[in-house]
């Protein structure tokens, strides 16, 4: 048995600070609050689960999930044996933009090697279930590695999994305490953290055994470069001096509390950038198949009670004796599977080859070891590595039996096959607004390999039980020509489009050569709270000019979806992002930061650029998480440039003289006349943000928040709101209790404001492909995509791409017009039956169960469940 090390649970002093200030006085987690019932639909096997995040009421006990039930009855039962079904799937190939990380299933357990960003959006459009998960192993402390874990821990916390361990590096206990800063309290989900020096794991499927490999370093040279991964190396940027929270405007005492209990002010670093963690893992051994036909001929009692004991005897390997004859096991049955071993390894770079390649333990797998030869070995490495004469030799020590799947940038497969599908559709309205996504080609060549290997492609098999054998049906195909057709096919939808089309000829007519090509906003994600294969969450990018962007919320996958966007420039697409703006500390708006920072990184050196931080507009909090995941985790510090939001609100007092320099500097670089906060109605510390350009354009951008009139205030006669409208009208209740905004509330705003154009954005995961419209949706309005690039010469004929939008999507609004139809059916009748009630009993009329009940949630589901079935 194994012990675990239980993550302690206690919160950081300036994390619970944090969220117990949420503005409903009640402890706020993940993202925005905002249901996700449609992802639960898909993540969870346990269907009677209509949990989702931000409940009101206390939630009741969750029911023990179907599987937990079923592991519990197997630990009950005498014959334990292996699972019969297990095979090794690719989720993320290990592209730029989709990080490498393995799925392998059993009938028993599910597991996860590697979640870097995006890995839940991946599982969730290709419906690997999270609800199974309850082991993840991390090969590197690394944000490649551990990008997508906290939004992922959040999610299988909400689908009701009572327990997750996680096994690899030790680092991963302050991973999981630096998480708190924004996640709010985890008490929901057992988080244990399972360390290499925890040798061995056994469930029902494997045991897995963790090997450290400890990183040869260079004495003269550059020590190893953790942030460079399964990509080209990269330099890392000179450590300066770190901003730390007692440096903040801030003048709460809690941040420096924190700060005073480590000695000095400073935490002491546990970063260790030379460990990988490489993972055995070996099969259980399935007892063989009784024969049947064989026992038949053999006269054993085949059909009477008198079988069970000698069936059992006889797969347990024995000997038995029936009617004076004796029979052997293998007459009657098939062989026992001693069960196959895998190997999962990361060598991100050269300083590991030679460790691994040494390594005893991983050698007992090899030709001439102790043990049978692996029947798989997934490397995650680059092809720097592979082509190393060392590493090469490595692979050739194993014999011909055993399979190698390589994971790293040079890969050719699509996994956000719904993206595109989208894309393509929305591309035939307007190319330009709807760009065609890219593809980011690794400039790597492929290393001559000696042995036969497979690259991998999202959702390719390894099946190791009942036969072992590569499985490719399963990878997704992405036929331009079928998404084409399918639109087409929408009834009105082309003669819409032609319609919008003689409207572009005459307004190019009209605009021909005045048409500005900056500024540019390129929605990244328009979705709210999770990541999903349609929507991502929060991401606006803004460039201002040919050589400056901003960047506004930068949720996980952001990087992602810039890469996608931007295909082989993306390079230069981040070079040029000098700022970003954090709205405010939910998950769907920030966790992709460190993906931004380490990529821009990396793409400054690609290009031979000066390496220069970023200046980043955040809530203080965004420091305490930065700072715990630089002192634990990877350096991450140097990467920015810190102005509180709070000091860019109007008539705040700027005293500190770096943070003075630092606004000053962020407004030089993109010739801005401004750039200024106001505090929002969200959570606490939520802002929006106001880009005045010295040319004289304002875009402001909301964040999350209800109707706000700070907002409207300080972007009077704006260029452009940038405004969420998270939920349909009728569901202003329920706006309410998430402290969102509905799509009239945020026109509203916009009106308010004199925006020259509202666009709406951070729908409700429940809009997937469209948001409902309202009533007083008018030429000032338009709707944002993923992807979608408009320009101000644009405001014109975006509210005509509505036409062909609501042909191409009109069975969607067709059923989420239904469903609020029942919706006020249900409401009225309600209304009905307590006004009878409050006639009857006057005086308890208020008490009524039925009063000021927000709508509920099943009339969704019922919706969604037809959905399912069409
Ligand atoms: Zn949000
Ligand atoms: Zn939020």
């Amino acid at each position: 048995m194994f012990s675990m090390t239980k993550v302690s649970l206690h919160c950081k002093s300036i994390a619970w600070l944090f969220v117990r200030h949420t503005p409903t006085g009640r402890l706020q987690s993940f993202a925005c609050s905002e249901h996700i019932f449609q992802f639960l639909r898909t993540m969870s096997t346990n269907t009677t689960d209509n949990q989702h995040r931000g409940s009101k009421k206390p939630r009741a006990p969750k029911e023990t999930l179907r599987h937990v039930k079923s592991r519990e009855q197997r630990k009950r039962g005498v014959d334990v044996h292996g699972p019969a079904t297990v095979y090794a799937q690719v989720v993320g190939a290990g592209s730029r933009d989709n990080g490498a990380s393995l799925y392998v299933f059993s009938e028993f357990n599910r597991y996860l090697f590697n979640c870097g960003e995006g890995t839940q959006r991946l599982m969730q459009e290709h419906k690997l279930k999270a609800a199974r998960l309850d082991n993840i192993f991390l090969t590197r402390m690394s944000w490649e590695n551990v990008g997508g874990l906290s939004g992922m821990i959040l999610t299988l916390k909400d689908t009701g999994v009572p327990e997750v361990v996680l096994s690899g590096p030790p680092q991963l206990e302050k991973y999981v305490n630096a998480i708190r800063v924004f996640s709010g309290p985890l008490e929901e989900i057992k988080l244990a953290v399972r360390p290499y020096t925890e040798k061995q794991y056994t469930d029902d499927t494997m045991t897995v055994s963790q090997i450290p490999i400890f990183a040869q370093l260079r004495e003269d040279g550059p020590k190893c470069s953790p942030n460079s991964g399964r990509s080209s190396p990269s330099s890392s940027p000179q450590r300066r001096e770190l901003w730390r929270p007692e440096d903040s405007e801030d003048t709460s005492t809690d941040s420096r509390k924190e700060r005073a209990t480590s000695p000095g002010g400073k935490a002491k670093a546990t970063r260790d950038p030379s460990l990988v963690v490489a993972f055995i893992c070996k099969l259980h051994p399935k007892k063989g198949n009784f024969l049947v036909a064989q026992a038949k001929n053999l006269g054993l009692p085949v059909g009477t009670a008198a079988i069970g004991p000698l069936i059992a005897a006889l797969k347990d390997g024995k000997s038995v004796t029936y009617e004076g004859r004796e029979i052997h096991p293998e007459e009657v049955c098939t062989p026992t599977d001693p069960g196959p071993a895998f190997i999962v390894v990361e060598c991100p770079s050269e300083e590991f080859v030679q460790p691994i390649c040494i390594d005893q333990q991983l050698s007992r797998y090899q030709r001439g070891g102790t043990e049978d030869p692996a029947a798989l070995v997934v490397h995650m490495s680059p092809e720097s590595v592979l082509k190393t004469d060392e590493y090469k030799q490595w692979m050739e020590r194993f014999p011909s039996t055993t399979e190698h799947l390589i994971l790293n940038e040079q890969v050719c497969t699509v996994h956000n096959v719904r993206s595109h599908k989208i894309q393509t559709q929305l591309n035939l309205i307007h190319p330009e607004i709807f760009p065609e996504l890219q593809h980011y080609t690794t400039k790597e060549t492929q290393a001559a390999l000696h042995v036969p290997n497979v690259r991998a492609e999202c959702l390719l098999k390894f099946q190791l039980r009942p036969k072992i054998e590569w499985q490719r049906d399963a990878i997704p195909s992405c036929d331009t020509e079928e998404f084409v057709k399918e639109a087409a096919e929408a009834p009105n939808f082309l003669q819409e489009v032609e319609e919008c089309k003689r409207f572009r000829a005459i307004d190019a007519a009209v605009l021909s050569g005045r048409a500005e090509k900056y500024p540019e906003v390129v929605f990244l994600g328009t979705g709210s709270a999770l990541p999903m294969k349609i929507r991502n969450v929060s991401g606006n990018l803004v460039n201002i000019s040919a050589t400056q962007s901003v960047l506004l919320d930068c949720g996980e996958g952001t990087f992602g979806q810039l890469c996608r966007h931007y295909g082989d420039s993306v390079d230069e697409t981040l070079a040029k992002i000098s700022t970003v703006f954090i709205s405010h500390m939910h998950a769907d708006h920030h966790t992709g930061l460190l993906s931004l920072l380490f990529q821009r990184e990396r793409a400054l050196a690609t290009l031979g650029k000066a390496f220069s931080p970023i200046y980043l507009i955040a809530p203080v909090q965004m420091m305490t998480w930065l700072n715990q995941y630089h002192d634990h985790c990877e350096e991450i510090l140097s990467h920015v440039n810190i102005v509180p939001s709070n000091v860019m609100c109007e008539g705040a007092e700027v005293s500190k003289f770096k943070t003075k320099a630092f606004i000053q500097a962020l407004l030089k670089i993109s010739d801005l006349a401004k750039f200024q906060t106001c505090p929002v109605r969200h959570c606490k510390n939520a802002f929006a943000c106001s880009i005045t350009h010295q040319s004289g354009w304002q875009l402001v951008f909301s964040g999350d928040t209800m109707p706000c009139d700070a907002l409207a205030h300080m972007g009077k006669n704006a260029t452009l709101l940038i405004h969420e409208a998270t939920l349909e009208d009728g569901l202003e209740d329920e706006a309410v209790e998430k402290r969102h905004s509905t799509t009239s509330q945020a026109i509203g705003i916009g009106m308010k404001m004199n925006a020259e154009f509202i666009m709406l954005n951070h729908f409700s995961q429940r809009y997937a492909k469209i948001p409902l419209f309202s009533e007083d949706f008018n030429d000032r309005v338009g709707i944002s995509f993923d992807h979608m690039r408009i320009r101000f010469g644009d405001f014109r004929i975006l509210p005509r791409l509505i036409p062909p939008l609501k042909a191409l999507f009109a069975e969607e609004i067709g059923e989420m017009e239904e469903r609020r139809g029942r919706r006020e059916l249900k409401q009225m009748k309600e209304a009905i039956a307590e006004r009878k009630e409050e006639q009857r009993t006057p005086n308890e009329g208020e008490t009524g169960k039925g009063a000021k009940r927000e709508p509920e949630e099943p009339t969704q589901d019922v919706g969604s469940k037809r959905l399912k079935t069409n």
